[in-house]
């Protein structure tokens, strides 16, 4: 069968099935072998891999995934897909399709059964509003993953690589920066889609830490010290802090400890690093405990 990389293949596929692209699911297709090959390559993916695919679409990048893995399960939430996937992955005997909403999957599960609940590799482009907790999700979780390759608004992108002095850094970045090694597979302008969309995109993949990267004692208060930080911008950190009902310290304790780490009394939240913030959360935490 033709690939779905080409546009008329994706156009004729879409036609003779009436679909009706969904906004609410986000639905832009990929066109684009150039950028299908990068992703592929980017995930590094291996015979040897079970590679979970979130929101297949119509199967284009699928397609080439079933080529390079050992197994893929490709979960989509669009009924009116799965016909659809059915006929393009028929040729593909290692892909099997799920029709479900991936926050209903129980991933670990799909691990211990496919893959002896060995490190698998996700590959998702999703809708923007629900990427970033899926994200999470699955770091937080702790299911045994070696690394997430996603397809994310552009700025999304830079958001979760980089570190202080950014006015992209914020909760997101030292989130991400916490379970994963963020590298930028591909630049994927909107051109690159059926139908196009508003915003160009980039392939961002995670690839997880072993051990978090930083070690605290307790994780609930560092993300919790994070977002407080960062919920008001233009405070202080201390202010931030003393501010928010996510952090239960009292004004004294989050004095002292800012002073014992070292850090000024006027640092904005958003000059720290990973590293001082687990600091900081460490010396909190022996106050509040
Ligand atoms: N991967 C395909 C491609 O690159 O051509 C399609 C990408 S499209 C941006 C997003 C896909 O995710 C759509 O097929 C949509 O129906 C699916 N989707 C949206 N929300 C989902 C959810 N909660 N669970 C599973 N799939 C979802």
């Amino acid at each position: 069968m033709e690939k779905l990389s080409n546009p008329q293949k994706t156009i004729e596929t879409i036609k003779k099935y009436q679909f009706n692209f969904q906004k609410k699911f986000g639905q832009n297709f990929l066109i684009d072998e150039h950028v299908i090959s990068k992703i592929i390559l980017g995930a590094q993916v291996t015979k040897d891999d079970f590679v979970l695919e979130i929101g297949p679409g119509i199967g284009t990048m699928t397609q080439y995934m079933a080529e390079a893995a050992r197994e893929v399960a490709a979960v989509e939430i669009d009924r009116k897909l799965i016909p659809i996937l059915n006929e393009t992955l028929f040729e593909y005997d290692n892909v099997t399709i799920i029709n479900e909403d991936i926050l209903k999957v129980d991933i670990r599960a799909l691990a211990m059964e496919r893959n002896d609940g060995k490190p698998i590799k996700v590959v998702a482009n999703l809708p923007y509003y629900i990427t970033t907790p899926i994200i999470m999700g699955l770091f937080e979780s702790h299911v045994p993953i070696d690394n997430i390759t996603v397809m994310v608004q552009k700025e999304v992108a830079d958001r979760m690589k980089v570190g202080p002095g950014s006015k992209d850094y914020g909760a997101l970045s030292l989130a991400v920066q916490y379970y994963a090694e963020p590298y930028l597979v591909a630049n994927v302008p909107a051109n690159c889609f059926i139908p196009r969309p508003n915003v160009d995109s980039a392939v961002i993949r995670l690839t997880r830490h072993k051990t978090p990267a930083v070690s605290v004692d307790n994780e609930e208060l560092l993300f919790n010290m994070i977002r407080a930080s960062f919920n008001q911008r233009r405070k202080t950190l201390q202010n931030g802090l003393k501010n928010s009902n996510l952090v239960t310290a009292t004004k004294e304790d989050i004095v002292d400890a800012i002073r014992e780490v070292g850090l000024p009394e006027t640092i904005r939240g958003e000059a720290l690093t990973l590293e001082q913030f687990a600091g900081l959360a460490n010396v909190l935490n022996k106050k509040i405990n």
